[in-house]
């Protein structure tokens, strides 16, 4: 499933070549993808590309248009053709089309003037200069909930999905159903320490690979390889060598090690 890495290799990707593009106009094939009006954005040029936590953002001279992934969307840029499985088509001066082609059909496009009407609900950037250590000790001290729902939660954190919060509670050595307001000060630095440096990784490795996710230009992307535990059920830690198991937390499939993410630290 995309998550912030993938989106974050569409933006880089689609806005090497994409810049400038003038759109023609647009057409919804499935009808829940979008009610979108393209008329509104017609003759209007691409300005910048942009990402809100798995929103992709593309600035248009007077507008935004915004893409969610969801399950299985892509976007593909043709030549003019409209692959099987597209739910939302742009077309461009050049001839050329971008196509949200999604399978599962949960992607969603919208064109809106004001980006907040979409993403103004979204939580930090964990990328962002403002986000640090010291805010996110603040941003924990009220929250009883459990780990794993806390770091999905796109209202919190904006971009973690199910695979990037495994990785990263496991790099932290903290148990996915560790309550929130538990965790002690030097939890929280690894915390904050493997939030980064597990997306920063992704990015650089152009995302996964899961399902039909493929990058622009149909690269695809290696961070699989780089996996620790994530659909790793079975095989041995790569730090104890004890079998990674499978729990359910929060509906969500979850990989740990029992024995690097203890429930319950033994009290110092
Ligand atoms: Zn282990």
């Amino acid at each position: 499933m995309p998550e912030l890495p993938e989106v974050d290799s569409y933006r880089t990707g689609l806005a090497k070549t994409m810049k400038g593009w003038k759109i023609k106009g647009g057409k919804v094939i499935w009808p829940r993808t979008s009610d979108a009006n393209f008329e509104k954005i017609k003759n209007q040029k691409i300005i910048e590309f942009n990402r809100k936590g798995k929103y992709l953002i593309i600035d248009l001279d007077n507008h935004h248009i915004i893409i969610h992934l969801r399950m299985t969307g892509r976007i593909d840029i043709t030549n003019g053709d409209t692959p099987k499985y597209t739910t939302v088509e742009i077309q461009f001066e050049n001839g050329k089309k971008m196509c949200l082609v999604d399978y599962r059909k949960f992607g969603k496009v919208w064109i809106v003037e004001n980006t907040d009407d979409i993403v103004g609900h979204l939580g930090i950037e964990p990328l962002s200069k403002e986000f640090t250590a010291k805010k996110l000790e603040k941003m924990l001290e009220n929250r009883s909930g459990r780990m794993k729902p806390l770091l999905l939660n796109q209202q919190f954190i904006a971009g973690i999905g199910n695979y990037l919060a495994d990785e990263i509670l496991f790099r932290a050595s903290i148990h996915p159903l560790r309550k929130a307001n538990t965790l002690k000060e030097e939890e929280i630095r690894y915390l904050y320490r493997s939030i980064r440096h597990i997306i920063r990784k992704s990015i650089n490795y152009g995302g996964t690979t899961f399902l039909t996710f493929r990058g622009p230009e149909g690269k695809k992307g290696d961070f699989w390889k780089e996996l620790q535990v994530f659909r790793k059920t079975g095989e041995p830690c790569p730090h104890c060598t004890k079998p990674i198991t499978r729990i359910i937390v929060g509906q969500r499939s979850t990989h740990i090690c029992e024995n690097k993410q203890k429930i319950m630290k033994k009290p110092d």
